[in-house]
Parts: C-alpha cells; structure tokens; sequence
C-alpha cells in the first residue's frame, strides 16, 4: 500500500444474481480527503459503499483503509456510516439510542457528547421521545448524531439530504465542512449537485459500475462538469 493512501480499492467488483453492479473500480484516497460520488440510480454507488463498510463482500477485489501513526489498530470501529437504512430503535427515545450507540463503541462519560450532537441536528427538545414517533426527516437527522458519536474518522455517507429540509440540510452541509477542516476522510453519494459541489473537495462519477469520472474540485470547470454528468444520466 502506497504511504499517502488512507483508502486503497483495487479492481473491486460485485455481482447479484442478474446484475454486475461493480464492474471494476479502482479508487485511493488521501487522508482528509472528501469525494462526493454522483451517478445514475442503479450505478452501483450504494454497493460501493456497502462493501467499504464492510456490510457487503465484493466478488473480487479490495478495500484497504490505513489508520497511521495516530489512530488505533481497529479503524473499523472509527467508520461513520449514514445509509438508507437509520440503524434507529424505534422504541428507544432519541437520546436513548445515542447512548446505546454509545456503549457499543465504549464511549467513555457520553452524556456531553450526546447532548452536544442532539443540539447540532436540532433534537435537543425532542430527545426524551421515541423514535417510533419521529418523521422521517427527524430521524434522518438523528441518524447523522449516531453515525458521529464515535467520532469517525471515514465517514460513508449514502444520500445525506434525503428528507431533509432546507435548514437542516445546511447544518448538515456546515457540519461536513467542519469535519473535513478537521481532516476526516468523507465519501458521500447524493443526487444534490449544488450540496455535492459546494462541500467535497473530490468529485467523481460511478455509471454502470464504473468510475467515469474523477477529479479535484478545484480542477473542475462547472459547465463541462455539468455536460458529463447529464451525458452519463442519459446513457444509463
Ligand atoms: P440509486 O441512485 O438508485 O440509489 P445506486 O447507484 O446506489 O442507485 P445500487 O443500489 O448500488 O445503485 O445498485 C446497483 C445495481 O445492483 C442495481 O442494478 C441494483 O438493482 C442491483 N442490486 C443492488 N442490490 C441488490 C441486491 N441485494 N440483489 C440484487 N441486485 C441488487
């Protein structure tokens, strides 16, 4: 593994029974490095992060993550995940299912912790109710706490703004700022091109489970990126 890769996929490839979701994806990320993914529906960029998660095996290929020096031997246990599933219990209230979370990465005195990520989604006043009686966007928003009480250092994140509203979007876009000022390494996958382009630093496109498209923001001239990405919209 090359020293100044954090993430490293080689020639990973995934197959269902009829589909070949990834047909051969090579990808290496920098520490504190943050892609934002686009793509058509059924690219395969759920099944991408899926298999970084270590929720999902590939047919072949690899995922390496390096910690270095100053992070522990488990990185796994320092992934953020964000997905189309909350991974909520429905009958814990909010603040409840923080400090489950919590106990599950043996979270030393959680409750400021806990309280602090309740404030920053804006549930602080709904913490002692049950999740069972959250709309959508709420728990939305409480499953963006759960995937940061461990203090992640990878965060995946899988369509973040779905059911969010405008406010809470941005909090969230703010948030992501600050955690990649921070040096967290972050993938995100959403439809939302402005949200996309106004934080990550790295843009790519996976169509047909291929990555298409990768460059540094900076690099990225806005009109053609725009043309890329409609032409691979429209092919699929
Ligand atoms: P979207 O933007 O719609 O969320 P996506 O890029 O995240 O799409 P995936 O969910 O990774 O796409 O799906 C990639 C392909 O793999 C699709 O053709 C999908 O039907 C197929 N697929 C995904 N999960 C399974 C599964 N469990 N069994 C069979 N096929 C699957």
């Amino acid at each position: 593994m090359d020293d100044t890769a954090f993430l490293k996929i080689q020639g990973l490839r995934k197959s269902y029974e009829y589909v070949d979701a990834l047909r051969g994806v090579d990808l290496t990320l920098a520490r504190g490095d943050f892609l934002c993914l686009f793509g058509p529906n059924g690219a395969g960029k759920t099944t991408l992060i899926k298999i970084v998660a270590d929720l999902l095996k590939p047919t072949s290929g690899t995922v390496e993550i390096t910690g270095g020096p100053d992070l522990d031997s488990d990185i796994r246990s320092r992934i953020g995940l964000i997905s189309h599933q909350t991974l909520l219990y429905d009958e814990l209230t909010a603040r409840e299912n923080l400090q489950f979370y919590s106990s599950i990465y043996q979270i030393p005195d959680p409750d400021d912790k806990i309280d602090s990520l309740l404030h920053t989604v804006g549930l602080y006043n709904r913490r002692e109710e049950r999740v069972s009686t959250f709309s959508r966007g709420m728990q939305q928003r409480l499953s963006i706490a759960r995937a940061l009480i461990n203090d992640p250092v990878l965060l995946l994140l899988d369509e973040p703004y779905s059911g969010l509203d405008q406010f809470a979007a941005t909090v969230l876009s703010n948030h992501l700022k600050k955690l990649h000022a921070q040096h967290r390494t972050i993938i995100m996958v959403t439809h939302n091109l402005t949200r996309g382009l106004e934080t990550a630093d790295r843009i790519g496109i996976l169509s047909e489970g291929r990555l298409v498209y990768l460059k540094d923001r900076d690099e990225i001239d806005l009109p053609s990126f725009e043309d890329h990405y409609l032409m691979h919209m429209e092919t699929n």
